[in-house]
């Protein structure tokens, strides 16, 4: 059996009885542990490319740029320049001698060639080595062509992920608030903060909230248009959902503008509708209200056979989910309790110590929780507390395929909408699909489960459970 590091001990924590958990978390990954955690630059990237009508250019090797719109897709409506991936290609010439030339040449063509509203400049750990003044550049080029061009100061070895969406919102910032001549809409109006469109969310979010008769100024970033960014200030609420990835850009705008802020999940069954609950709370208007509750209703009336036929099938599979945000994991917890399924280890990337004592409080008994794990870590978590499914994104795939489990993507690389309630029959089906595929009838863990007659005993065999009728 692996041994957890001494360094890391106190990040991983098993919940016994009343035992407060004192996570320590938020600090640099130890190293040499091989956190499943990605860099500041990732964590800037994912949170300002899906800005669909914007240039991103990575400053840098052409290896960081390997985070494109392939592996972390985000939907638009209409621009697609955030599917092409830019990178000035740094190569031992620059790192010598300096990238400032190749850098305002590489953005005065993309500029020319593909008239962007905006562009966006990742500055990537090299950056930070060999010290490129990435502000003058962009400064100068701003200067030439009339459009924003941001430094984002994203350089990997900076701090964690976490920064990197620091980062992305100092950046967004400085775009809210520059429409000045655009008069405000009337009425009730939200700014969608955190959610990134990768499987059409964004979309079915904003249709809630027009069917409750909310206005949607902008949404940060999914299917993000620069100039709504840039009208941003004009909402009267901000709805951030991730809570690690956009708070800092709520409460800047809360400090700047006066906006309040809200944070939400919609994942799952009650935390969407909690969502929706919540924005009509603080409009405070009985219509509203009504509407909203009628919309919960239709939505709960046409999900719920579905999801209780799923659960039929995965009642009493062992859950494990390590995922980016805290918000993200509380929704999973809970949406696996609809399904019937106890979730036995959970964890992320960028918790706080209030998430985890959240976590705490919503998980089972016994349930390990573990902050910025690797996959040692996750490998034996699995297999000490035989699980049946893991979820996560990218990194955590080939983890649960080599352990012999099932694996559902919760990350940016899914093409399935898992957010709202329909994305709550999608996240049942996605789960059943993998964790009742025949395959895992070879997998030594559970042919080992099998032998010692454990399946037998808590009813996991996938050959005695078919949907209800
Ligand atoms: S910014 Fe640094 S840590 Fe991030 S991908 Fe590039 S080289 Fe790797």
């Amino acid at each position: 059996m692996i041994e957890i590091l001494e360094g890391r001990k106190k990040q991983v924590y098993e919940k016994s009885g009343d035992a407060k958990i004192d996570m320590a978390c938020g600090k640099a990954s130890l190293a040499g542990a091989v956190s499943q955690r990605a860099c500041v630059f990732c964590g800037s990237r994912v949170v300002l490319y899906p800005i669909a009508d914007a240039i991103h250019l990575v400053h840098g090797p052409i290896g960081c740029a390997a985070y494109t719109w392939d592996i972390r897709g985000a939907l638009s409506s209409g621009p697609e320049l955030h599917r092409l991936c830019f990178s000035t290609d740094l190569r031992e010439k620059e790192v010598i001698y300096g990238g400032e030339k190749k850098l305002q040449a590489a953005l005065t063509e993309l500029i020319a060639a593909h008239r962007p509203k905006a562009a966006f400049v990742y500055a990537t750990c090299i950056i930070g080595l060999i010290g490129d003044d990435v502000q003058a550049v962009c400064k100068k080029v701003e200067a030439e062509w009339g459009i924003p061009v941001i430094p984002v100061h994203s350089e990997g070895f900076r701090g964690t992920k976490k920064d990197g969406y620091k980062a992305a919102c100092e950046a967004l910032f400085r775009l809210v608030g520059e429409d000045t001549e655009t008069p405000a809409d009337s009425g009730p109006a939200i700014n969608i903060l955190g959610d990134f469109n990768l499987a059409g969310e964004t979309w079915i979010i904003k249709e809630y909230y027009r069917r409750m008769g909310v206005k949607v100024v902008s949404c940060m970033t999914g299917d993000g248009r620069v100039d709504e960014i840039r009208r941003a200030h004009h909402a009267s609420l901000n709805v951030v959902q991730c809570s690690g990835s956009m708070t800092q850009l709520a409460v800047m705008m809360q400090e700047k503008y006066g906006i309040p802020y809200t944070r939400v999940s919609y994942f799952g069954i009650e935390d969407t509708a909690e969502a929706l609950y919540g924005v009509a709370r603080h409009f405070n208007d009985p219509a509203m209200m009504e509407r909203t509750e009628a919309l919960v209703r239709e939505e709960m009336n046409r999900i719920y056979p579905e999801v209780q036929r799923y659960r039929s099938a995965l009642a009493g599979k062992r859950a494990a989910a390590y995922v980016g945000g805290s918000f993200k994991a509380f929704s999973l917890v809970k949406a696996f309790r609809h399904l019937g399924m106890p979730t036995v280890v959970v964890g992320c990337q960028t918790g706080s110590q209030e998430d985890y004592e959240y976590l705490q409080e919503i998980c089972d008994e016994g349930t390990i929780i573990v902050d910025d794990a690797n996959p040692l870590e996750l490998s034996r978590f699995i297999a000490e507390k035989e699980v049946d499914l893991l979820v996560g994104g990218v990194k955590e795939r080939p983890i649960a395929y080599k352990m012999g489990v099932a694996f559902c993507d919760h990350n940016h690389e899914r093409k399935i909408s898992l957010a709202g309630f329909e994305g709550m029959v999608n996240f049942s089906r996605e789960v059943y699909g993998s964790l009742m595929s025949p395959v895992w009838q070879f997998s030594p863990a559970r042919l080992r489960r099998s032998a010692s007659g454990k399946e037998e005993q808590d009813g996991s065999s996938n050959s005695k459970k078919s949907l209800a009728a």
